[in-house]
C-alpha cells in the first residue's frame, strides 16, 4: 500500500518472475501534491550517518531527470542570525518525478502499480477492500505513511503524528546553501530554504507540543519574513517518535514513515525509507520463494538502521528541553557548536 519512495522499493525488489505484485496508491498522481522539502543526502553522506556495512549506491544512483539542483553546505542559523556552515551534500530532487521514476523502476522490475486507489480494511488472512474493489495478498505492505491504514489494520503501532510540516515553491532565488532556521519561525523543528537550481523550496516543521499556531500561519510568516511569495502548499506530518517497536506482525510488513523510518534529528526519511524498502522486497522475495521467516525484515532493519535512528530520536528529545526558547536555543548551539550541530544531523551521539 502506498506508491512513495517505501512502497515503490520494496515492490522493485520483491518482483521477480511468477510473484504477482501490486502497489495502490490513493493518489491520482504519483509524487504530487509535494509534501517534501526534498532534500537527499548524496550516498556518502548516508555513510557517514548508517556506517554498518551497508551498500547504497545502486539505491542512491539517482536519475538526473529527477534532480532540480545540488548543494554541498547546510547552514544552521539560530535566532539571533550566528549561522553555522555544515559541509553535508545532497541533491535537492523534483520529488514529483523522483517518486513516479521509483515508481517506474518498480514497474520495469515486474510490480503492478495502481493510482487513485485507496485501501479502506485488510484482514488477517490478506484480503483487502479498496476503493477499486477486494484484493487478497499473501504479503501486505504497509508502506502508507505517518498515518498507515495497514498499520492501524494489522493491530500494530501507528508512529505519532505530533510534527506536522508544510513545503511550498517560490520563483525566488537563493545561494546554493541550504538554510535551516531555529527559534521561533518553527518552534522545536526548523524552517527551511532549500535552494534549486531555478527558484527554492520553503517550509516549516515544528512540535504541536511547543507551538499551537497554524502551519500554514508560520508558513506565510516565514515567507513574509524572507520577502517570498509562495505557490503549492503542502501539508503533511513527520513520524519523529523513532522507530516503531514492531514492524511485522503475521503477513504485514511496515516500511518508511509507516513504521517510523524518520531521521528525527533532521526530519528527513527519503533515503530511510528507500533503505528499508530494500531489505523488505528482498525478504519478501525469499519469503516467496523459500519460505523465510517475514521477522527477518525486522532484524534486517534493525541492523542498519536502528542505531542511528533511535540515536536521532534521543537528540531531538533533548532538543525539547534544550530549544524552549528563542535565548535557550542560541544557547544550546553555540554549547553544541558546529561539530555538535553536525553530530546531531548526521544521527550520532552528541557529546562523544
Ligand atoms: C513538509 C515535509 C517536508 C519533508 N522534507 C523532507 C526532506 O527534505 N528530505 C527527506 O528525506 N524527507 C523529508 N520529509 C519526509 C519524507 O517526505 C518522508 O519520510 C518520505 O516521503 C517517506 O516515504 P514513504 O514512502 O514512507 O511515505 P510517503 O512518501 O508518504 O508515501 C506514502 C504513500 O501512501 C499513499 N497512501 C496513504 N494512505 C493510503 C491508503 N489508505 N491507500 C492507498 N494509498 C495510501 C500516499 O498517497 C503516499 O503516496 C518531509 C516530510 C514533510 C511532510
Amino acid at each position: 500500500m502506498g506508491a512513495g519512495p517505501a512502497g515503490s522499493t520494496t515492490a522493485k525488489y520483491c518482483a521477480h518472475r511468477g510473484a504477482d505484485v501490486l502497489v495502490i496508491d490513493r493518489r491520482k498522481e504519483i509524487g504530487h501534491p509535494v509534501q517534501c522539502g526534498e532534500l537527499l543526502p548524496h550516498a556518502k553522506e548516508m555513510y557517514s550517518m548508517f556506517p554498518r556495512g551497508i551498500e547504497l549506491e545502486e539505491l542512491f544512483d539517482i536519475d538526473h531527470s529527477t534532480v532540480d539542483g545540488e548543494s554541498d553546505t547546510i547552514e544552521m542559523i539560530s535566532p539571533r542570525g550566528r549561522a553555522y556552515r555544515i559541509p553535508f551534500s545532497s541533491h535537492v530532487l523534483n520529488r514529483r518525478s523522483f517518486d513516479k521514476r521509483l515508481a517506474k523502476g518498480a514497474e520495469e522490475a515486474g510490480a503492478r502499480v495502481m493510482t487513485g486507489t485507496s485501501l479502506l480494511s485488510v484482514d488477517e488472512s490478506g484480503v483487502a477492500e479498496t476503493t477499486a474493489g477486494q484484493i487478497k495478498a499473501k504479503v501486505v505492505v504497509g508502506a502508507d505513511g505517518p498515518n498507515s491504514r495497514t498499520a492501524r489494520e494489522a493491530g500494530l503501532e501507528r508512529p505519532r503524528p505530533s510534527y506536522p510540516a508544510i513545503a511550498c515553491r517560490t520563483d525566488s532565488t537563493f545561494g546554493s546553501e541550504v538554510r535551516m532556521f531555529f527559534g521561533a519561525a518553527a518552534p522545536g523543528g526548523y524552517a527551511w530554504v532549500i535552494p534549486k537550481d531555478r527558484g527554492a523550496n520553503i517550509g516549516v516543521g515544528y512540535s504541536q507540543a511547543m507551538c499551537s499556531a497554524k502551519p500554514t500561519e508560520l508558513l506565510k510568516a516565514f515567507a513574509s519574513w524572507l520577502g517570498v511569495s509562495v505557490r503549492e502548499e503542502a501539508l503533511g506530518f513527520v513520524p519523529l517518535a523513532g522507530p516503531s517497536r514492531r514492524t511485522t506482525s503475521g503477513r504485514f510488513v511496515l516500511v518508511g514513515d509507516a513504521a517510523g523510518h524518520t531521521m528525527a534529528s533532521n526530519g528527513g526519511g527519503i533515503p530511510t525509507a528507500m533503505i528499508a524498502g530494500r531489505e523488505a522486497g528482498r525478504v519478501i522475495r525469499r519469503h516467496l520463494e523459500e519460505g523465510a521467516p517475514l521477522s527477518d525484515y525486522e532484524l534486517a532493519w534493525r541492523a542498519f538502521m536502528e542505531g542511528p535512528l533511535i540515536r536521532s530520536h534521543k537528540t531531538l528529545r533533548l532538543a525539547g528541553y534544550a530549544f524552549r526558547n528563542d535565548a535557550l536555543t542560541g544557547l544550546a548551539m553555540a554549547m553544541l557548536g558546529r561539530r555538535g550541530l553536525d553530530r546531531a544531523i548526521r544521527c550520532r551521539r552528541l557529546f562523544l
